[in-house]
C-alpha cells in the first residue's frame, strides 16, 4: 500500500521537524547560488535566521520573473560537472524557465514519482504507456523514470499518433496510462472513430495531469476508458510531476511535505490564508541539490486541508487546482476562470470532447463566444434539437458566469488540437 511507509505516514510532528532541518540545509545550499547569494546579502539574511518553520516568512519570495532574470545558470549551486540534466517549463505563460538536476536529484524525483504511482495501486505487473510529450516537458521523462523504478514495463509512447497509441494498448496490454486531460478527451473521439471500445482493453488506471481539469472531466475519462483516474500535479520548477498526487480516496492531492515546504498565500496581501481557503501555492524545495528554490510562487490557485486522510498518509492534501492566478479573465467586469466554463460544459452529456473560448471587443464591449464541439450523434440530429441544446448550454453558462455568452455549436474535431497543453482561450480584445 505504501512505497515508503515511514515517510508517507510519518507523525505530523516528526514531519515538521524533518522539514525544518531540510529547510535549513536547503537555504544554506541556495545561498551558494549567484542569485540567492546576492539577494540574501543585500537583505542581510543568513541560514542561521531559520530557527522555526515560521521563520520562513523572513525569506523573500522567488517568482517566475526572478527565474527568468537568473536564466540560465544564476540559480545553480553545484559545478556544471555535477549537473546531469535540464528541463524547461512548457512556456504556457511566456518565456520558458530552465531547471537543472544532479544525478541525486533525478533519483529523488524518480522516487517521488514511484511513490505517487504506487499509491494509486500501480504495480510492477502493470504495463505503463506514457502518452505525454517527452523532450523538455517534464511529464515525459519524469513519469518514465518513476515507472521504471517501480518496475512497470514502460512504453515511452509520447503524445500524438492516436491510432498507434491504440495499437500499443492492444498489443502490449497496457493497464496504466499517463495522459494530459485534454488529450484524454480527444482520445475518446478517436476510439469512437476507430470503433474500439477502450473498456474492452486492459486499462485500469489513468494519471491525468499537467493542466487544470474538472471533476466532470475525470468522470468522463473514467467512464469512457473504464479506469480509475488520478489527478497528478507538478511543475517543472519543482522537478515536474510528483509534487502532489491523489491517493485511492480521490479526494484531494497529497502534497509531499518531506520534499516540499508548502504555503498557501493571498496573492494580493502575501499573507497566509486559512485551511480550506483558496490562495496561491508557494513551494520551497527541501531536497533538491542543483537548484534549490525558496518560497517559489507557483501562481496556481488551490486550498490546503490538514484533515487526516483515511489512507493513513499524514501529508496534507491540496484541492484540485482551480487555475493559475493569471488565467483569470475579466469579462464585462466579471471574474471568470476557464475551468468554470469547462465544469459547465463537461456536465452536459451532448457536449463533445473539445471547446474553446474566444474573446473580442465589439463596439467597446467584451464579447465571449464559447465554441463547443457536439457529439457526433447529436450533431447529425435535427436543427430544432441543436437550437435547444445551444439554449441549454447558454443558460447553464449564464448561471455560472452571470452574463450571457454566445454559444456556437461545432462539429466534432473541428477545433484544432493543441500540440501539448490545450489552448482554452483566444483573447482578441482590444484592451483589457
Ligand atoms: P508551464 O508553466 O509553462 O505550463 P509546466 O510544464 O512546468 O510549465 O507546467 C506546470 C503548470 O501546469 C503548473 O504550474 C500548473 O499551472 C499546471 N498544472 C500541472 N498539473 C496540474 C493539475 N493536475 N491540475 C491543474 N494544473 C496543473
Ligand atoms: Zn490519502
Amino acid at each position: 500500500m505504501y512505497w515508503q511507509q515511514e515517510l508517507e505516514t510519518m507523525p505530523v510532528e516528526a514531519l515538521r521537524a524533518l522539514q525544518l532541518s531540510r529547510l535549513q540545509t536547503s537555504v544554506r545550499r541556495a545561498i551558494t547560488s549567484p542569485y540567492y547569494q546576492q539577494l540574501y546579502q543585500q537583505r542581510g539574511i543568513t541560514a542561521d535566521d531559520l530557527n522555526t518553520l515560521d521563520d520562513v516568512k523572513r525569506l523573500p519570495f522567488t517568482t517566475k520573473q526572478d527565474l527568468r532574470n537568473g536564466y540560465p545558470y544564476g540559480f545553480l549551486t553545484v559545478p556544471k560537472t555535477e549537473v546531469v540534466r535540464l528541463h524547461s517549463s512548457s512556456g504556457t505563460t511566456g518565456q520558458a524557465t530552465v531547471i537543472f538536476h544532479t544525478a541525486a536529484d533525478i533519483r529523488d524525483w524518480a522516487n517521488l514519482m514511484a511513490r505517487c504511482m504506487y499509491m494509486t495501486g500501480a504495480r510492477n505487473s502493470d504495463v505503463f504507456q506514457n502518452m505525454s510529450g517527452y523532450g523538455m516537458f517534464t511529464g515525459g521523462l519524469g513519469f518514465h523514470y518513476g515507472a521504471e523504478l517501480l518496475g512497470m514495463l514502460t512504453v515511452p509512447a509520447g503524445s500524438g499518433n492516436s491510432k498507434r497509441q491504440i495499437h500499443y494498448m492492444k498489443d502490449f496490454q497496457t493497464s496504466v496510462i499517463h495522459i494530459i486531460p485534454s488529450y484524454a478527451l480527444h482520445m475518446i473521439s478517436v476510439f469512437e472513430e476507430e470503433k474500439v471500445n477502450p473498456r474492452d482493453l486492459h486499462l485500469r488506471i489513468a494519471f491525468l495531469g499537467a493542466e487544470p481539469h474538472t471533476e466532470h472531466t475525470r468522470k468522463r475519462v473514467e467512464d469512457a476508458f473504464g479506469v480509475k483516474a488520478f489527478n497528478s500535479y507538478g511543475l517543472s520548477e519543482m522537478y515536474g510531476p510528483g509534487v502532489a498526487f491523489e491517493c485511492p480516496e480521490q479526494n484531494g492531492l497529497h502534497i509531499w511535505e518531506d520534499s516540499y515546504f508548502v504555503e498557501v498565500i493571498n496573492p494580493d496581501t502575501l499573507e497566509p490564508v486559512a485551511d480550506g481557503e483558496i490562495g496561491e501555492l508557494v513551494l520551497t524545495t527541501l531536497t533538491r541539490e542543483a537548484m534549490p528554490l525558496i518560497r517559489y510562487r507557483t501562481r496556481d490557485l488551490t486550498s490546503i486541508s490538514s484533515e487526516p486522510c483515511p489512507c493513513g498518509r499524514t501529508h496534507r492534501r491540496i484541492a484540485r487546482i482551480k487555475g493559475r492566478s493569471d488565467d483569470m479573465l475579466i469579462i464585462k467586469g466579471v471574474n471568470v476562470f476557464p475551468m468554470q466554463v469547462e465544469a459547465v460544459l463537461m456536465s452536459i452529456p451532448e457536449v463533445g470532447t473539445n471547446y474553446q473560448i474566444e474573446l473580442e471587443t465589439v463596439e467597446n464591449i467584451d464579447v465571449m463566444t464559447v465554441n463547443v464541439e457536439v457529439r457526433d450523434d447529436f450533431f447529425l440530429g435535427d436543427v430544432k434539437g441543436l437550437t435547444a441544446l445551444q439554449q441549454k448550454i447558454t443558460n447553464a453558462l449564464k448561471s455560472e458566469v452571470l452574463f450571457t455568452p454566445k454559444v456556437k455549436l461545432v462539429e466534432p474535431d473541428s477545433i484544432p488540437e493543441a500540440q501539448g497543453k490545450a489552448v482554452r482561450v483566444i483573447d482578441r480584445r482590444v484592451a483589457h
